[in-house]
């Protein structure tokens, strides 16, 4: 089968979270298991897009409104990626460095534009393939219009026949715009404005959920959990469940591997404590924290999403009661969160640092040299960063929601980490007591790592599950 994924994201060419990582592995693993898999992009101007050579592959122009926008499609060149990558180029609307975001954090106020050409422009670049894909597998909001497009916009209405999957990695973001701003559309039938709406303006992620042909989310826990809160959708992914179906996601095992990470000073070798010892060391390059402690990390976007508004009272009260643990924050998001992390450097020396950035190095070296990684989610599709802890022998601390939920069991019940359930301070800060006193329980956090480090999330289960989606729908 010809599948062809169309992202905001792929590592190693854009990433901003756990969308980069799946759209750089998956159609890694479809081509392993004989099909033919290619990604598009948009264009950003990030280190790695600058840094790589592409060749021209198509030119055209996009509508919008009453201007004609411009693209230029260019293939990358090489074949170290293990999928044919494709990607947009667009003066003005791409060429920036973020994904989403400019380097002081503040998100593009043009998102509706950028998206609506890009879509577009993937689809006039299809429109001129000499082999068409069988599937469009179209991945979160900034994709969603696609499988309406090619069903109802008589300019791409000769893409109908290619059978579309949409995936949510991530529910919370919608990408609605209002009616007022419909002439950005691409001219469809009147009779279809139903199919773009939801609660009274156009909803991309809505529409993808109505239009495509089949649905997947990143796990069966979060689309059991759409169904009860997502901003409103919960009624429409109930009537759509027919067509639905969650897949966990899988773990790129050659990126994230131990023995060979190109960003780790001290591979894995034969001695796991050994490694975990001589990581954890290396950390003190960069961070300030007691080494006979157990250190606690958490890795991610700081947003409330992700629970990261639960760690400055939490780790306050751990430590005020007298826990004995060190915590490090790698993460960018809310200034209010910054600041308050940026405070608890000064107020907690060698008990908490963080790092304000995104910086990839620094989350594989933290991987591997921390004793836990923390997920107080409040919600979580599918969570990746869980996955790597186990990979590099970190023991995860997660609340009980979507993915994590369906990962991570509690050594109580011969589980492989530690996990709470209510969404409050009392109940993070407990689990750090917990991770405490298990961290002293050297036989039993040595044979936890053990195991933990052998579990599979590899990409071909999780591949297997999507191939046979594919193929139904060509049936
Ligand atoms: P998300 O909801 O952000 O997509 P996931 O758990 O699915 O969450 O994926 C997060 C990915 O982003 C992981 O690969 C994680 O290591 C990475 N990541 C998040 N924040 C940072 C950061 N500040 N620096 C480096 N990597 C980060």
């Amino acid at each position: 089968m010809q599948i062809l994924h169309v992202s905001a994201e792929c590592y190693p060419a854009a990433k901003a979270g756990g969308l980069g990582d799946v759209v750089g592995a998956l159609p890694k693993y479809l081509n392993k298991a004989g099909h033919n898999a290619a990604v598009i992009i948009p264009g950003y101007r990030s280190k790695w897009i600058v840094s790589q050579q592409f060749a021209h592959a198509y030119s055209g122009l996009v509508r919008i409104a009453d201007l004609y926008v411009p693209f230029h499609v260019n293939r990358h060149v090489g074949e170290s990626l293990g999928f044919r990558l494709f990607i947009v180029d667009v003066p003005g609307l791409f060429d920036r460095e973020g994904v989403y975001a400019d380097t002081n954090g503040n998100g593009y106020s043009d998102e509706t534009e950028r998206y609506l050409v890009f879509q577009q422009a993937v689809l006039h670049f299809i429109k001129q393939l000499e082999i068409k894909p069988d599937v469009l597998h179209c991945h979160d909001h900034h994709t969603g219009l696609i499988p309406f497009m090619v069903k109802h916009c008589p300019e791409y209405r000769e893409l109908s026949g290619i059978a579309t999957v949409f995936t949510i990695h991530n529910g919370e973001y919608h990408g609605s715009f209002s009616w007022n701003r419909a002439n950005l559309l691409p001219w469809y039938d009147s009779d279809a404005n139903g199919l773009l709406e939801w609660a009274g303006r156009i909803n991309p992620l809505a529409c993808g959920i109505k239009t495509c042909w089949a649905l997947t989310t990143v796990s069966p826990g979060y689309l059991m959990e759409l169904m009860q809160s997502s901003n409103g959708l919960e009624w429409l992914l109930r009537n759509e469940l027919s067509k639905a179906s969650g897949i966990i996601n899988g773990i790129d095992a050659e990126v994230w591997d131990p023995s060979t990470d190109p960003f780790l000073k001290y591979r894995l070798g034969d001695d796991i404590a050994d490694y975990k010892e001589a990581n954890k060391q290396g950390l003190s390059e960069e961070f300030q924290f007691r080494h006979d402690l157990p250190l606690i990390t958490f890795i991610g976007r700081l947003v409330m999403e992700k629970g990261a508004d639960l760690l400055p009272e939490a780790i306050a009260k751990f430590l005020f009661e007298g826990g004995q643990a060190s915590f490090v924050v790698l993460g960018t998001g809310e200034p209010s969160l910054k600041d308050a992390f940026l405070r608890m450097k000064e107020q907690f020396v060698s008990y908490f640092d963080t790092s304000i950035s995104y910086n990839e190095k620094l989350s594989h070296q933290l991987y591997a040299g921390s004793d836990f990684l923390v997920m107080p989610s409040r919600v979580e599709p599918c969570g990746l960063n869980q996955l790597y802890a186990f990979r590099y022998g970190t023991v995860p601390v997660v609340r009980s929601t979507g993915g994590l939920a369906d990962t991570v069991k509690d050594i109580t019940q011969g589980g492989n980490g530690l996990r709470f359930d209510q969404f409050s301070v009392d109940a993070l800060s407990s689990s750090f007591h917990r991770a405490a006193t298990l961290y002293h329980d050297k036989q039993l956090l040595g044979g936890l790592r053990e195991n933990i480090m052998q579990l599979d999330f590899s990409w071909e289960t999780a591949a297997g599950k999507y191939i046979n989606i594919y193929q139904s729908l060509i049936d």
